[in-house]
């Protein structure tokens, strides 16, 4: 069964020419819940489901746990999505559209997170947002699309929450044999989490996570991100939630696609000149999307 779909790649004019380099954008913003996310769900969903899994429970009130939710429904196998008090009312609606149970428990993710990891049994199975192989081997399809296409990037930009698309897009690039190439790895100030661990040369975990790009907000990064940002050319990339915030209102304008700040972080490299590119790079950008972005969310 096809549950995420091939994305398109497209050839951005106006960032192209904006930065003065070929920008090229996967369109991870067109999955059926709107962000990549829907590929690691699937990986694992249908992986656990071949052998026997009977339920799924997710602790993600973001777009893991809507991704979790889409894949159960299209598998007929009942989800649900254990969410912490912070979750916001839109991210609940998507998850209850889907046809979840929602939980609601605890104040913080770790929380909610400790009481869906109860919940399990040898059946019914937990499935972590961001820490697991199949989710990074899920996402590494976006690498072996673009390569089909016929495009070999020169540079990549991602964002960065949890580390489960910069685990992933590794080892895409990696089973491609251009595990060399620039990672531009992006995150928040008030959700830095990788950088910290790369400024502290170790896995550091952030007292505190701020700021407008929630779905950034882990506080760790997951050891495998760590150790693939420690082992590539992976360079890590701060911006402000105002920078990622005009990057999604600018690239509303520009490509008509609505994206929550978390992808926004990606997109103010370019359109904030972060980074300097020459005539004849392909830069590709992981338009990561997010479900649960309104118009008036981003309003200014
Ligand atoms: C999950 C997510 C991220 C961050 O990905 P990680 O794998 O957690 O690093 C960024 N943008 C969107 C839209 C996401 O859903």
């Amino acid at each position: 069964m096809e549950i995420a779909l091939r994305t398109p790649l497209i050839h951005s004019l106006p960032l192209s020419q904006h930065c003065g380099c070929n920008v090229w954008l996967k369109m991870e913003s067109s999955q059926p819940t709107g962000s990549f996310k829907l590929r690691s769900a699937e990986k694992i969903c249908c992986y656990y489901a071949e052998r026997g899994a009977t339920a799924f429970i997710s602790s993600s009130g973001g777009n893991a746990g809507i991704a979790v939710a889409h894949s159960g429904r299209k598998l007929g196998l009942p989800v649900t999505v254990v969410v912490p008090e912070s979750t916001s009312a839109r991210a609940k609606q998507l998850i209850e559209q889907e046809g979840a149970s929602l939980i609601v428990h605890g104040k913080v993710w770790s929380e909610a997170n400790d009481y869906a990891q109860s919940l399990a049994t040898d059946e019914v199975i937990y499935l972590h947002p961001f820490d697991h192989p199949l989710l990074w081997e899920g996402i590494s399809t976006i690498v072996d699309e673009v390569i089909s296409c016929g495009l070999k990037p020169d540079a990549v930009i991602l964002s960065v929450g949890g580390g489960s698309m910069l685990s992933g897009i590794a080892q895409g690039l990696e089973k491609h044999q251009i595990g060399y190439i620039p990672v531009y790895a992006v995150e928040t100030h008030g959700t830095a989490s990788l950088n910290a661990s790369l400024n502290a040369g170790k896995l550091v975990r952030l007292d505190k996570v701020s700021g407008i790009a929630t779905t950034l907000a882990a506080s760790q990064v997951c050891e495998n991100a760590f150790n693939v940002a420690s082992r590539l050319d992976v360079r890590s990339m701060l911006v402000s939630d105002q920078e990622a915030l005009n990057a999604c209102r600018r690239f509303l304008d520009d490509h008509r696609v609505l994206t929550e700040p978390a992808c926004g972080v990606s997109l103010s490299l370019l359109y904030d000149h972060k980074i300097r590119f020459t005539h004849a790079d392909n830069v590709l950008v992981i338009v990561c999307g997010g479900a649960s972005v309104t118009l008036e969310g981003i309003a200014g």
